[in-house]
């Protein structure tokens, strides 16, 4: 068996775990970080895209709001490239308490939100679709943050200085030798290989998972609540600011234009499984309910897909036995030398994307510590690989850049705007063999046509470049459609069924998807369906 050495393990590639080998790499430690699926394909990848200003919870969690509002700051400047700065409006409808406003209004200057009061009219002047009986508005800096672009530009910092990242390895055991961790036994799942990694400090940035994780290294009472939350995705930008009810914060209360398309959120239920993706379809009515009241005709718009993220909501089972605290979302550093008198083990958990740069530096800190040595932090200053001018990314990059070279650059997805050259680079550059993990990285497949036209374009260049043989050819776009399908089934209706049926006939009639070698599609995976049936369907 491989054994690879290293002084800092991680394992976790999200935004926190991946903001943890960012740092420490800085701090020139020798980092390894691992996670069982692609970067980004837990919690981080399935958030609502919000960059927090801190205004939603001025009023419920105020210690919460000034966290964002310093994070929101400090991510403007390093990781500028990956932040489209659409600023944010806080608007009283008629279904919210006309008082919550001034209360709103005293708690963004109790901590430190920037937060300045325009007149209704002028907010429908900025976003002409908003509610016209909207009585108040308050502008703050919300933004939204591509977090595939974050995770992946921490990814290869780290990568820069030494650091070895690798997707697709799963701890599945925790070494331990008395009261200390001393590294992992991991499977390579691609390869079907284990691995052991002896490391001097390990990192359990699992979020909803760190509680699964830290048992494996044999504490126990590591709670984390997983709490399931859905996300409808709408297929233009009905807004262009982040619009959010000026009310206490609950289910399908804002909506976060990203990209292309604008997102309504959230729910909120508790789950006992961290890989729960069901999508209700009483909570897909719920928030296309909700938009309405933020955007009158929000649901005569073209919903484009949903999709599930589990946050993970920590609640310290040692602390609440003494001191009954509530559940919190807050983030929480476990030093467990102190915590379960096991040492060279850190857990980092809770906490919203926002904040992961100041998770991961706490918990680089309590690395340090342990292994006694002192080394600064630098990520408040340090840009991350491509934010180094400090700009952010506007809307119609893509098409500005496709316009320059209108003749040259061959298009392979043309909602997204993925010229060949890119796809070619990702695939070399990446090595991955599976279409979801290039999507991650290009967009690719996730405009209106949800991969309808792209993606079998993208498995015959994959195939081309001998990255494929033409069956894992086929198994990968099988995979890709299948996936895709899951997300658009709750939401089939109106133009997007029509879409559907446009892909089915592509897919069935052109390709004949059902009798290719990668293995049949499942019946109905690229057909219209009854809506009605899709939450059972996503449920299984
Ligand atoms: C519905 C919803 C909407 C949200 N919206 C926002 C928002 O708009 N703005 C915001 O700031 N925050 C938002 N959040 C919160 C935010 O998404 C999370 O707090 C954040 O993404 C957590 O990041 P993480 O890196 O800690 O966890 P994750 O991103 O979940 O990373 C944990 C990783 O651990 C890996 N892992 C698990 N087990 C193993 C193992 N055995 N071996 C190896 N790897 C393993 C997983 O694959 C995963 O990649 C939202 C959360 C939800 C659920």
């Amino acid at each position: 068996m491989v054994t690879l050495t290293t002084e800092v393990l991680v394992i976790g590639g999200g935004a926190t775990g991946a903001g943890v080998a960012w740092d420490a790499s800085l701090r020139g430690l020798d980092v390894i970080l691992v996670d069982r699926l692609d970067l980004a394909e837990g919690t981080s990848g399935r958030f609502h895209g919000l960059l927090h200003s801190g205004g939603r919870y001025v009023v419920k969690d105020p210690p919460a709001a000034r966290e964002c509002i310093d994070e929101n700051r400090i991510l403007r400047r390093v990781a500028a490239d990956c932040i489209e700065d659409t600023g944010g409006f806080f608007v009283t409808t008629p279904w919210d308490d006309p008082d919550y406003a001034d209360g709103f209004v005293q708690g963004c200057l109790d901590s430190d939100v920037d937060c300045q009061e325009i007149p209704a009219a002028q907010a429908m002047r900025e976003e002409p679709r908003l509610n016209p009986a909207i009585s108040r508005a308050f502008r703050v800096p919300d933004a939204n943050i591509d977090v595939w672009k974050a995770v992946w530009a921490l990814a290869h910092g780290a990568q820069q200085r030494g650091a070895r990242i690798l997707p697709y390895h799963e701890v599945t055991g925790i070494r331990r030798e008395a009261d200390r961790i001393c590294g992992a036994r991991v499977r390579d799942v691609r390869a079907g290989e284990d691995i052991e990694i002896e490391a001097r400090v390990t990192v359990n940035a699992c979020g909803a998972w760190a509680h699964r994780v830290a048992a494996l290294a044999g504490i126990e009472g590591v709670r984390v609540l997983p709490s399931r939350g859905i996300m409808v995705a709408m297929n233009h930008r009905l807004v262009n600011t982040v619009v959010n009810r000026c009310q206490m914060p609950t289910d399908g209360d804002i909506i976060v234009p990203i990209r292309t398309v604008s997102v309504i959120g959230t729910t909120d239920h508790h789950t006992d499984d961290p890989d729960d993706q069901t999508v209700p379809q009483a909570e897909v009515d719920q928030m296309l309910d909700e938009g309405e009241k933020l955007v009158p005709g929000f649901r005569q718009a073209r919903a484009l897909r949903v999709w599930t993220g589990v946050r993970p909501l920590f609640e310290d089972a040692k602390a609440s036995d003494t001191e009954t605290r509530d559940v919190t979302r807050a983030h929480a550093l476990l030093d467990h030398r102190e915590r379960d008198d096991v040492d060279a083990f850190v857990t980092i958990t809770g906490g919203k994307l926002t904040t992961f740069r100041l998770m991961a530096q706490q918990a680089v800190d309590a690395v340090c510590d342990m292994l006694g040595e002192s080394r600064p932090c630098t990520t408040i200053t340090q840009p991350l690989p491509g934010s180094e001018s400090g700009e952010h990314y506007q809307l119609g990059e893509r098409l500005q850049r496709k316009e320059a070279q209108l003749t040259e650059a061959q298009l392979i997805c043309e909602c997204e705007l993925v010229p060949r050259a890119k796809l070619e680079e990702a695939i070399t550059r990446t090595g991955s063999t599976n279409l979801d993990d290039i999507r991650r990285q290009l967009r690719l497949g996730m405009g209106p046509c949800q991969g309808g036209f792209c993606i079998y374009r993208a498995a015959g260049i994959m195939h081309g470049l001998d990255a494929l043989s033409a069956e894992q050819a086929d198994a990968s776009l099988l995979a890709f459609l299948q996936e895709r399908w899951k997300g658009v089934w709750p939401v089939l209706y109106g133009d997007q069924q029509r879409q559907m049926r446009f892909d089915e006939w592509i897919f069935h009639g052109v390709l004949d998807v059902d009798h290719l070698p990668g293995g049949p599609l499942a019946a109905g995976q690229v057909s219209g369906a009854d809506p009605g049936t899709a939450a059972a369907e996503a449920a299984a």
